[in-house]
């Protein structure tokens, strides 16, 4: 049976990212080796770990005076590695979700951390928007998309002090102003690549301000002078990221990538407005997602939820059960998915409504 695919991150990939990661793991660039066993120094190696980089360049219309990398660790290093690097004296911070907070934690070990705004006390159901930002904050640092909750902030705000963003969930979804941030990273593992692989986009000024000794690794510098190179870097999800990236071009780019997102996303919205079986958990309909669509059963039918989740497998919809601190469902949208998987999924959900 086909398989439709809305888990939350692991998540979907393009199948051409799939396709010519399978092929590279056999024969790697016609060496006749896996790419699994090429040094990473080999000059065909660094031909793809050059290209990603120019593509990441390309889509996002990186300006001048910006790096791009390729990190381990995952987007959760990033929570460290931020105030490591910028936090001087004092850091602001959006909290709308767990990412959020979990930044929160990491960054009150090298500073003072103000807290702009919580939607904690509402289970992060909306994005908190009238607050100020203390101009004497070092930097800003918010989520894009809060991927458990279902929340996303779909524009690029103008503050005035340096902005940092996790976009980990959402990178790719749409174009962003990348010359109004210092920083932002991103795991791959949502709509990029196999988890492993960290994309950064650093502005190589905002470096070199903090008094601190910085490790060696935990140093941005590091790795922009290397190249991403400095140590092995996760050689097989950034060759994976270059195929997706470069499936990305060939779409038509993040204008293109956004208009068939937003259109996915209506589709599931619009199905869960009209049914009387299910009701969205985001409480503003400017903070919907498109990434990950939150949902659960009104309090009349809330027993079946589970009823539902065993129905949907029987069609091949895997992973739409909810994050445990939302419950309910949770259907992800990422790039990849196809605008058919999401009309399988309402059509289940209609026809298991008119069973009930
Ligand atoms: C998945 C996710 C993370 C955590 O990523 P790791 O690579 O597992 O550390 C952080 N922030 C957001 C918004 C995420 O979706």
């Amino acid at each position: 049976m086909k398989k439709h695919n809305f888990y939350a991150g692991p998540s979907i990939l393009p199948q051409y990212t799939i396709r010519n990661t399978a092929d590279a793991i056999l024969n790697f660039a016609d060496t006749g080796l896996s790419v699994l066993e090429v040094s990473h120094r080999s000059k065909e190696f660094q031909a793809v770990i050059d290209e990603a980089m120019a593509l990441v360049k390309e889509l996002l219309e990186v300006p001048e005076g910006y790096s791009v990398l390729f990190l381990g660790g995952g987007a959760s290093m990033q929570f460290c590695m931020v105030p490591y690097n910028l936090l001087g004296r004092k850091a602001s911070y959006l909290d709308t979700g767990t990412w959020a907070s979990n930044a929160i934690k990491e960054a009150r070990l090298f500073g003072e951390v103000d807290v702009a705004a919580s939607s904690r006390e509402a289970n992060y159901t909306y994005i908190p928007k009238d607050y100020t930002v203390a101009p004497d904050s070092d930097y800003f640092h918010f989520t894009t998309n809060n991927t458990i909750y279902g929340t996303e902030m779909r524009y690029d705000p103008t503050l005035p002090v340096r902005l940092v963003a996790d976009m980990s969930s959402d990178i790719f979804s749409r174009p962003v102003d990348v010359s109004k941030y210092d920083i932002i990273y991103a795991g791959a593992q949502k709509n990029l690549a196999p988890a492993g692989v960290t994309l950064v986009i650093v502005r190589d000024e905002a470096l070199g301000h903090v008094d601190r000794a910085i490790p060696t690794m935990l140093d941005y510098r590091t790795h922009i002078k290397k190249g991403s190179m400095f140590n092995t870097p996760p050689v097989l999800p950034i060759y994976s990221a270059l195929q997706t990236l470069r499936y990305y071009k060939e779409l038509g780019g993040l204008r293109a990538i956004e208009k068939m997102d937003l259109d996915k996303a209506s589709v599931l919205y619009d199905a869960i407005d009209s049914s009387r079986m299910f009701q969205g958990t985001v409480t503003d309909p400017a903070d919907r997602s498109i990434m990950n669509v939150c949902f659960v059963m009104t309090p009349e039918y809330k027993e079946l939820e589970k009823d539902f989740v065993d129905f949907a497998a029987t069609k091949g919809i895997v992973g739409i059960k909810g994050h445990r601190s939302v419950g309910g469902f949770r259907a992800s949208l990422y790039n990849a998915m196809p605008i058919e998987s999401v009309r399988v999924l309402v059509d289940a959900m209609k026809e298991f409504e008119s069973k009930h």
